[in-house]
């Protein structure tokens, strides 16, 4: 211990989980290229630092491919290519001329030199050519970074440390989520920015919008993040330390409690069957879906795919990732949500996504997949061509009118066509379907369920949008309200319209794996809920645990209710009351439950026939 005091700062609780490490504490500067006048005297050693910086690429794009290696196969070709540009004696030779000839510093003259390069490219219409531009964008970014003393590999993290920022990006936690960090702190993000349900996916403890812990920690220091209170302690003391160790035990109990219900189906005590279906952001997920008892994957959030790579993913590298899930997931159904890129938080450098004042307004999903058709239509193809080893649903984010929808569906078909044309073997059953996640979607559900084979509801979305809360925002994250009676209104009337045309609707939004939300959901007919898989065993657990009836009841009178806070402290009573969540030791949404739920006395027990049925049919029985 150092003999700082200890300090408790309180965020936004984003996954649960407790961890506690030295701090690691990532201060990036963005980038910006210096432009400097040198001496004549200052030239040797200025061509020195960009001989130096040239190295220190080189070794760190060798060492990324290391990195990588066995688990996506194209980067390394594309990190071939880097290196191979790096070694180019050009690289060396044109800025060290600009440098003695202009008499001007390194990161000038290699922005000027990549610059020209890059402009050669930028017409370009040809995709090919495009990639190859973008590896020049990224050769010089790491250049200037080494010039800049910047570390650009986030890789390099040691594992088992408390990662502490100002921000995270869904990109970045890939880079923790491998390094195998304990923890994460950042100053900003919301409960369901998408920092957040990644740190959920990876069941990396997690808070964030703590707004100042970047000032407040030392590196180095010891550091408690209590991803289920939503609390960080800076410096605890040894008795602190013990009394987290027992509460990340006992929570640790929880989930093997839990875990025993595993192979068991999510079947109310009246029979009302639920599919329990993981999201997921990466193939390597699969293994932690299974352990989780997942019966398929609800979301498999495919904007990964542009994220963490040097290069646009191939059709090919499309295929052989599908085929990763479908491997894992044997006949259980796969719904892959075609590329949700943009929007503010979800970027990726491969595509040409502009900066917007309004990005969730903005070029986002499926309006920049129809900008990018050619990027698209490799997505579509990839997919389809793995379509033959599993059960495939494609499903298409952010659509607001049925002229949209047919588009993408025209697309797809068409790549159908093309592949058969080409001897490709495609499958003659995919489920189409789509989020509803916009308020104009939910509107008009009924003209889109013509045209579909399933809805998912995007709650994240439908909140941020219907009630004008930016979901990445922890200055209005206060008011990111799931039970607020338009969002319960808006996904009553989705799954009415859904079951009149005899789809099947699901939700894939946080509130899918919240303890708090299970009974309003099963009551208001959700055929299937899709969450972090981390979460499955819980809401199993409630869902085991109660009557459909009695939800369709509650769900009922919680829709008439007039104000969100009277919808809230309905839902935490019952919840607490009957399922004994535990709301108050944790002061959070993302509850901890006592072992015995579902023994409790108040509890029915569990029947005889839901016990009986370990592989229930899909879909709501008797509610179309
Ligand atoms: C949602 O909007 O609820 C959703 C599941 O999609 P995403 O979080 O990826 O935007
Ligand atoms: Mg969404």
């Amino acid at each position: 211990m150092t003999g700082r005091e200890t300090r408790v700062l309180h965020g936004i609780s984003a996954a649960p989980g407790i961890a506690s490490g030295p701090a690691f504490v990532l201060e990036r500067q963005r980038l910006r290229v210096v432009k400097r006048h040198l001496e004549a005297s200052q030239l040797d050693d200025e061509v020195e630092r960009l001989r130096e910086a040239l190295a220190d690429s080189f070794a760190q794009v060798q060492e990324l491919r290391d990195m990588l290696a066995g688990q996506h196969e194209d980067p390394q070709e594309i990190l071939e290519a880097q290196a191979e540009m790096l070694r180019d004696p050009s690289m060396m030779d044109d800025p060290a001329r600009l440098i003695r000839g202009e008499l001007i510093n390194a990161e000038w003259a290699v922005a000027k030199v990549l610059g020209q390069l890059r402009a050669l490219y930028d017409n370009a219409e040809d995709v090919y050519l495009r990639d190859r531009g973008e590896d020049i964008d990224h050769v010089g970014r790491r250049i200037l970074r080494n010039l800049a003393g910047q570390d650009p590999l986030l890789g390099r993290i040691p594992a088992g440390v408390v990662v502490v920022a100002h921000h995270i990006s869904p990109a970045e936690m890939v880079q923790l989520h491998r390094a195998r960090v304990a923890g994460l702190a950042t100053d900003v993000g919301g409960r369901t920015s998408h920092t957040a349900l990644i740190a959920r996916a990876f069941e990396l403890p997690t808070v964030l919008g703590l707004k100042e812990i970047l000032t407040a920690v030392e590196g180095g220091e010891t550091v408690v993040v209590d991803g289920l209170a939503g609390d960080v302690v800076l410096n605890p003391s040894d008795e602190e330390l013990v009394r987290f160790g027992e509460r990340a035990y006992r929570l640790a109990l929880v989930e093997q409690e839990l875990l025993k219900d595993r192979d068991k189906p999510a079947v109310t005590l009246d029979g009302t069957v639920v599919q329990l279906m993981a999201n997921m952001e990466l193939a390597e997920e699969v293994a932690s879906a299974l352990e989780h008892g997942a019966e398929g994957v609800g979301l498999y959030r495919t904007e990964f795919m542009y994220m963490e790579r040097t290069a646009l993913p191939s059709e090919e590298a499309h295929m052989v990732d599908a085929l990763k899930v479908f491997n894992g997931m044997g006949q259980r159904p796969v719904t892959f949500r075609t590329f949700d890129l943009g929007g503010g938080e979800k970027t990726s450098e491969l595509l040409r996504i502009p900066n917007e004042d309004n990005p969730a307004l903005g070029l986002r999903s499926i309006r920049l997949a129809f900008r990018e058709e050619a990027i698209f239509r490799s997505q579509l193809r990839g997919l389809l061509r793995a379509s033959t080893a599993g059960r495939m649903r494609i499903m298409f984010p952010m659509i607001s009118g049925v002229a949209e929808l047919r588009q993408a569906k025209r697309m797809l078909e068409e790549c159908r066509e093309e592949l058969a044309r080409q001897g490709h073997a495609v499958a003659e059953e995919i489920e189409v379907g789509i989020m509803v996640e916009m308020p104009a979607a939910a509107m008009i559900a009924d003209l889109l369920a013509k045209e579909v084979d399933f809805f998912s509801i995007g709650s994240n979305d439908l909140i941020q949008y219907t009630l004008a809360i930016d979901r990445s925002s922890e200055l209005v994250n206060y008011l990111y309200h799931p039970l607020h009676p338009a969002i319960l209104r808006l996904v009553r009337s989705v799954v009415n319209v859904a079951h009149d045309a005899s789809i099947s609707v699901s939700l894939c939004g946080a509130m899918a794996g919240n303890p708090l939300y299970t009974l309003v959901l099963v009551g208001l007919g959700l055929d299937e809920l899709s969450m972090p898989a981390a979460a499955i065993p819980r809401i199993k657990r409630i869902i085991r645990a109660c009557n459909s009836s009695e939800a369709v009841s509650f769900a009922k009178d919680l829709v008439k209710m007039d104000t969100v806070e009277l919808a809230e402290e309905a839902v935490r009573e019952m919840m607490v009351s009957r399922f004994m969540l535990n709301l108050d030791e944790d002061r959070s949404w993302e509850v901890d439950m006592r072992p015995n739920i579902g023994t409790h006395p108040a509890a029915p027990r569990v029947s005889k026939r839901a016990e009986d049925d370990p592989k229930p049919t899909s879909g709501r029985r008797g509610s179309r």
